[in-house]
């Protein structure tokens, strides 16, 4: 790092990555271990310290109170590792539609990922007993619940911890910033704090960012390759200052929502194992949504109860009985993010349905696993995967290039369509890719 002047912080790199998300920290690594000199720059700060309600609150979005202009809540972390640092670590693959109707192969790269970060569904002494219940119960009923596979390495995680969501402090859940530290110790360079404003352009070629740090101090950072992956909500506020208007013109978020119940016997309730630890994409396909258990740690868990019925809040003295099942959506593109970072996203009639079908699904599912039906009750909706917001064949092309040259993205921001999915691995995927194809490996 050479300041040339006192005012401005100057970098030169041969890859400038802004956001170290799931897809910034994989490209970096995979650039860092080709030999490149790759500079991460980070909005948020380096979490040190996780696992608590306090220390993660930091970490989120304006404390997770972020909403629509139609106010739909919508939660990410901003960090390094983005929102892999709460993320309940479920691993999903791509649906074949990205390669069949895209040309977007992934295949080997996924499968690269899962063997090198040893993806697998827990063992059953890790599901939690009140997940393997809520699984006989919807399997009874003929739905074909199994367990998830995971980031989490089975042998470092503890049963009865549910703390994916707050931080893991033991180290069992992968999170994107392993892939940054691991591309640190290979040389790469890390800036914390830094909100990149725009993209530099010469002659209508990337060649940096620009943005300023904690203390306003500019900073820029010149590249032979510019890659933005400042995820679904930050990349199209980048793109749209750096001459791109039409990113941020329609995203999905895969809307969600809680549905609980306390059951008879008052046992073991879901916020005693992993979150996700099992469930079903069954129903994705055909009716656009998934199922999975979910308790939220009992802050939010309460908050949220509350603001859908505050009645609901006398529920929360038995918390630690609590069966939860998320309903999570395949929402329809629609909203918009503004220049400012705020944005629209209304729900439409369709994205109501499906929360309505798979409610019903789950209520089901709990009164089977020994709720009542009085007991069951909901949260209030929100979104947690924004994305599509710089899809393929709108803003990027199939090798994830804008019309920029040299200016690409690497983020759910490219998502070519609605997904209702975990999104994670697909963004590794995605990563490892584009790593290949910007030094032609
Ligand atoms: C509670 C929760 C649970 C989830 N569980 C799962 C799960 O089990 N499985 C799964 O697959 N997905 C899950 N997700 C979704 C998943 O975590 C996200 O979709 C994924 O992290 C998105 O990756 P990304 O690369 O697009 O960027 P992000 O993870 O959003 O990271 C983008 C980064 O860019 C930084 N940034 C933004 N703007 C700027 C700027 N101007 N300058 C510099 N830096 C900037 C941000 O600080 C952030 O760190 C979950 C999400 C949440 C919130």
């Amino acid at each position: 790092m050479s300041p040339a002047n006192h005012q401005t912080i100057r970098i030169e790199a041969d890859a400038v990555v802004v956001g170290t998300g799931p897809g910034g920290a994989t490209v970096g690594r995979e650039l860092a271990r080709a030999g490149k000199r790759v500079v991460f720059i980070e909005g948020g700060r380096h979490p040190n310290r996780i696992g608590s309600h306090l220390s993660i609150l930091k970490h989120i979005d304006r404390g997770g109170l972020v909403y629509s202009e139609e106010g739909l809540n919508v939660v990410r972390a901003l960090a390094t590792g983005g929102s892999t640092l709460v993320f309940t670590a479920t691993a999903c693959r791509p649906p074949a539609w990205l390669k069949d109707k895209y040309g977007i192969d992934i295949t080997y790269e996924v499968n690269e990922a899962e063997e090198e970060l040893k993806v697998t569904a827990l063992p059953d002494e890790l599901l939690g007993p009140a997940n393997r219940r809520l699984m006989s119960a919807a399997n009874e009923l003929g739905y074909d619940w199994e367990p998830f596979r995971k980031f989490i390495d089975p042998d470092k995680c503890a049963p009865g911890c549910s703390d994916c969501i707050l931080g893991c402090k033991r180290g069992a859940k992968w999170t994107a910033a392993n892939y940054v530290a691991d591309a640190v110790s290979r040389g790469a360079i890390l800036l914390n704090r830094v909100a990149v404003r725009e993209v530099i352009t010469e002659n209508g070629k990337a060649v940096g960012i620009r943005g300023h740090n904690a203390l306003k101090t500019p900073v820029e950072v010149r590249a032979q390759r510019v890659i933005i992956a400042a995820g679904g909500m930050g990349t199209p506020v980048i793109l749209q200052r750096s001459g791109i208007p039409e990113a941020g013109q329609g995203f999905f978020c895969d809307p969600l929502r809680m549905v609980y119940g306390v059951p008879r016997d008052k046992g073991v309730g879901s916020a005693s194992a992993p979150q996700m630890s099992v469930g079903t994409y069954e129903h994705h396909e055909k009716d656009g949504f998934i199922l999975s258990p979910i308790v939220e740690p009992w802050l939010l868990f309460g908050a949220s109860i509350g603001l859908r019925n505050p009645r609901s809040l006398t529920k929360w003295v038995n918390y630690r009985s609590v069966l939860g099942i998320m309903v999570k959506i395949r929402d329809d593109m629609g909203g918009r993010i503004n220049l400012d970072g705020s944005f629209s996203k209304p729900l439409t009639y369709d994205d109501r349905l499906k929360l309505d079908h798979g409610t019903r699904i789950a209520e089901k599912i709990l009164e089977q696993a020994g709720c009542e039906v009085d007991d069951i009750f909901c949260t209030i909706d929100r979104g947690a995967h924004p994305g599509g917001t710089a899809r393929v064949g709108h803003v990027v092309d199939k090798n994830l290039q804008t019309r920029v040259e040299n200016l690409y993205l690497c983020d759910t921001s490219v998502i070519p369509e609605p997904w209702g999915l975990p999104p994670v691995l697909t963004c590794i995927g995605l990563g490892k890719r584009l790593a290949k194809h910007l030094f032609g490996q």
